[in-house]
């Protein structure tokens, strides 16, 4: 059976506490995970502190990013390898694991190796006060260790996100992967070996939340900053964790994502974009949509059609041809829910699609799987239209001026993105300017220039990773004032 082992300082470290890894599509036990106790946890820490002093925090930008391109050509050479961990570890149809997340866990490294070698300095000359002048100039300087704690949606690329940014920076980092995707960040640590990365400048610990690794590396002293994707609710206790010792926390936090629907929007376009937003990664994606507002002249037309989609996606293994929805991650998901599923038919809503679990063959029937789910008719109080589900299901309710698409857009807790359709350009721009969120989707959606700000609003997270934007949280600013 696979082992799932710690990477630390270079050597993968079993444990003599393990945990099952359960395949999504079967809930059979495809391996087991080495739990990383405090022991190891300080042992990462430290291994990533003395590689700060060591031959990784002496090496120059140069052949830093040299470093950071070999690990990325270095996954796509093994990209077969990755898509069948990641495949394994989350169920995901392949097409979407290959075209997004294996090329991106590739990408999220070069890219910042570029804007590291390119970024500029910020200086100003001033006067002084004898008649003379000063010149300032800012360096970065590395923040230290990042403890780099991700969810199971996007494993790869959420991880690489951040350890990209983070190693191009001059950082190490210990990384906390999800417990139920296990697969990509072990594997990486064999690319890191294998292109010569110095040993402690990438580790990875394995457990769960509280009273496990990710609460062990969070409270951890030696951890200079944290960068944090998931829940709200585990960012609140991330917070607390840093504030010992005051660290700085960058998080990428829930979402209850809206898309607007307008009725000179290109019809089309708008159903084939909403039926991604809302069914993608089997709903599993931050940025999905999980409350749609159609203009009540198309609405109709508009629940026909998104009712139409969601019924010809084909639900199945990652490998089956044609198959647009995995399943969900884990059982304690699926019940998760299908409790959302069956509060709102208690709560009055009018089920158009979906709502209940597929019939699958034998060797699959015990897997995660759910219908791709559409509900109308439900006050904006209701629980489905309030909470965070993560899974594929929406509620579509209608509008009728700009300004009420507005307010029903920004009556939530969060602000991480919307999707706006409309061939109105004053309208889309708008839009754009009254939402409040984080990033904002005009006739697009999950549409990613990896040099853009990225983050969300309110009770969707802290900060801004993205382009120049990372190098704020992984890099402290020193001013240099020189008088002349
Ligand atoms: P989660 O918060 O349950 O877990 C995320 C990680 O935090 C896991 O590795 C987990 O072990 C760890 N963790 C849990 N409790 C902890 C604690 N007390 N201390 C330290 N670590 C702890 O989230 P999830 O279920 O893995 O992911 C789904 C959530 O992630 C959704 O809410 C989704 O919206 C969010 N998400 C956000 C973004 C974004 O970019 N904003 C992207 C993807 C997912």
């Amino acid at each position: 059976m696979k082992q799932f082992l710690n990477y630390i300082n270079g050597e993968f470290v079993a444990t003599d506490k393990t945990f099952e890894k359960r395949a999504p599509v079967s809930n059979q036990i495809i391996g087991m995970v080495h739990e990383a106790g405090l022991a190891e946890v300080d042992q990462a820490v430290t291994a990533a502190r003395e590689a700060l002093k060591g031959d990784w925090g002496k090496l120059t930008t140069v052949k830093r990013v040299e470093m950071l391109y070999a690990v990325a050509d270095e996954i796509n050479r093994r990209f077969d390898d990755f898509l069948e961990a990641e495949i394994a570890d989350t169920g995901k149809p392949r097409s979407l694991a290959s075209h997004i997340d294996i090329p991106r866990g590739a990408a999220n490294f070069k890219v910042f190796a570029d804007i590291i070698k390119n970024v500029p300095n910020e200086t100003f000359q001033m006067d002084t006060p004898d008649g003379g002048k000063a010149i300032n100039y800012a360096i970065r300087k590395p923040l230290g260790v990042i403890g780099v704690v991700c969810p199971w949606n996007l494993p790869l690329l959420l991880m690489t996100w951040k350890v990209g940014p983070a190693l191009a920076c001059g950082n190490t980092v210990v990384i906390k992967p999800s417990e139920e995707t296990p697969g990509t960040a072990t594997l990486l640590g064999e690319v890191f070996e294998k292109v010569g990365v110095p040993k402690g400048v990438y580790n990875v610990v394995h457990g769960f939340g509280p009273n496990s690794a990710g609460e062990f590396l969070t409270k951890h002293q030696g951890v200079n900053g944290i960068t944090f994707t998931g829940e709200t609710r585990t960012g609140e206790a991330i917070m607390a964790a840093a504030a010992k010792g005051v660290r700085p926390v960058s998080f990428e936090l829930g979402g209850k994502n809206a898309a607007i629907v307008f009725e000179d929007c290109d019809f089309d376009k708008a159903i084939a974009g909403v039926t991604r937003s809302a069914f993608e990664n089997c709903g599993q994606v931050c940025l999905g949509t999980e409350r749609v507002y159609v203009q009540r002249p198309i609405f109709d037309k508009f629940v026909a059609a998104l009712k139409a989609k969601a019924e010809g996606l084909k639900v199945g293994p990652p490998n089956e041809p044609g198959v647009g929805l995995g399943p969900l991650i884990s059982a304690e998901h699926k019940e998760k829910v299908t409790s959302y599923y069956a509060k709102a038919v208690a709560e009055g809503a009018t089920v158009v699609t979906g709502g209940g679990s597929p019939k699958m063959a034998d060797e699959l029937k015990n897997g995660h799987w759910v219908e791709p789910t559409i509900w109308t008719g439900l006050p904006e109080t209701a629980t489905v239209i309030r909470e965070e589900i993560f899974g594929p299901c929406c509620h579509i309710a209608p509008f009728d001026t700009e300004e009420e698409a507005i307010a029903l857009a920004n009556n939530t807790t969060y602000g991480l993105a919307t999707s706006v359709w409309t061939e109105n350009i004053g309208r889309a721009h708008r839009m754009a300017e009254a939402i409040e969120v984080g990033l904002c989707w005009i006739n697009s959606w999950f549409l990613r220039d990896l040099r853009t700000p990225f983050g969300g609003a309110k009770g969707s997270g802290i900060g801004r990773e993205g382009g120049v934007h990372s190098l704020e949280f992984y890099t402290e600013l020193r001013n240099v004032c020189v008088k002349l």
